[in-house]
């Protein structure tokens, strides 16, 4: 079972961080993709991976810390890229909801990570919160621009009508939690209606807690729970649905076992 999302250096892993992660590999999670989010994240990704073997990562500015974005910063997400068990440039994107950073400011970071992640070759993990059509604009040019862009919408929270757009460029979607809340409906129906070759697992801890454990904090190993969900929901098998998404998250971020 791999968790394709997971933020383990957050502040709230910092007392037991060594136990959660032997929690996953007891829980029968194999492989655990740590995303950055701000340069010191990045860095601490990149530290987490090269010290445990079934860690890889991801850098990049999430568009909260957009404003702190400069060319320093670029600097360094593009020497990290290339160090071993970075597989992706992310997470980057818009975030309409916490307006953390001016959106002008969000949408040119979003584009210089995007060019980024051109010169270095390398997928992209995007975080899009209420701001579905502003990066559906953005990942279309970018798309024209770089024919071989490929991204993962994380923690999809769109329309299933984009997302059918997305499955057309050969994008991927990645659903976690979300699909197990009583109130989500759309998550319910792109669970359902998503095309099971561009679907990935995620648990986006320490948020985004699946039922029935909402409210406290998420690990990796409740990546089960999703897997579980989404079986419930497609009317598929458990195990299936997990060497299906598994094979999908080996793919997009180009990892060979
Ligand atoms: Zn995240």
């Amino acid at each position: 079972m791999i968790d394709s999302h997971a933020h383990l250096d957050d502040n709230r892993f910092k007392k037991d961080q060594a136990q959660v992660i032997k929690n996953f590999e007891k829980n029968g999670v194999d492989l655990v993709v740590n995303i950055g989010a701000d340069l010191v994240s990045s860095k601490s990704s990149v530290f987490l991976a090269e010290n445990n073997e079934r860690i890889y990562a991801t850098v990049g500015v999430h568009p909260h810390d957009a404003k702190n974005y400069n060319q320093d910063v670029e600097d360094q997400l593009e020497m990290l890229s290339g160090r071993e068990k970075v597989v992706a440039i992310g997470e980057i994107g818009l975030d309409y909801y916490y307006d953390f950073s001016p959106r002008e400011i969000q949408k040119e970071v979003f584009w210089k990570q995007l060019e980024l992640a051109k010169r270095v070759k390398m997928p992209v993990v995007i975080h899009s919160r209420d701001a579905d059509q502003d990066t559906m604009d953005i990942l279309k040019q970018a798309k024209k621009e770089n024919p071989d862009l490929i991204c993962l919408i994380h923690c999809y929270s769109g329309s299933v009508e984009m997302m059918r757009e997305y499955v057309k460029m050969g994008f991927y979607i990645a659903l976690g939690g979300a699909t197990t809340f009583k109130n989500a409906k759309t998550p319910k129906k792109v669970a359902m209606e998503v095309p099971i070759e561009n679907l990935l697992l995620e648990t986006d801890s320490p948020y985004m807690t699946p039922e029935p454990n909402r409210g406290k904090r998420n690990e990796p190993k409740y990546v089960r729970l999703v897997a579980e969900q989404i079986a419930n929901l497609r009317g598929m098998d458990v195990e299936e649905v997990i060497s299906l998404t598994d094979k999908n998250t080996l793919d997009f971020y180009g990892i060979a076992l």
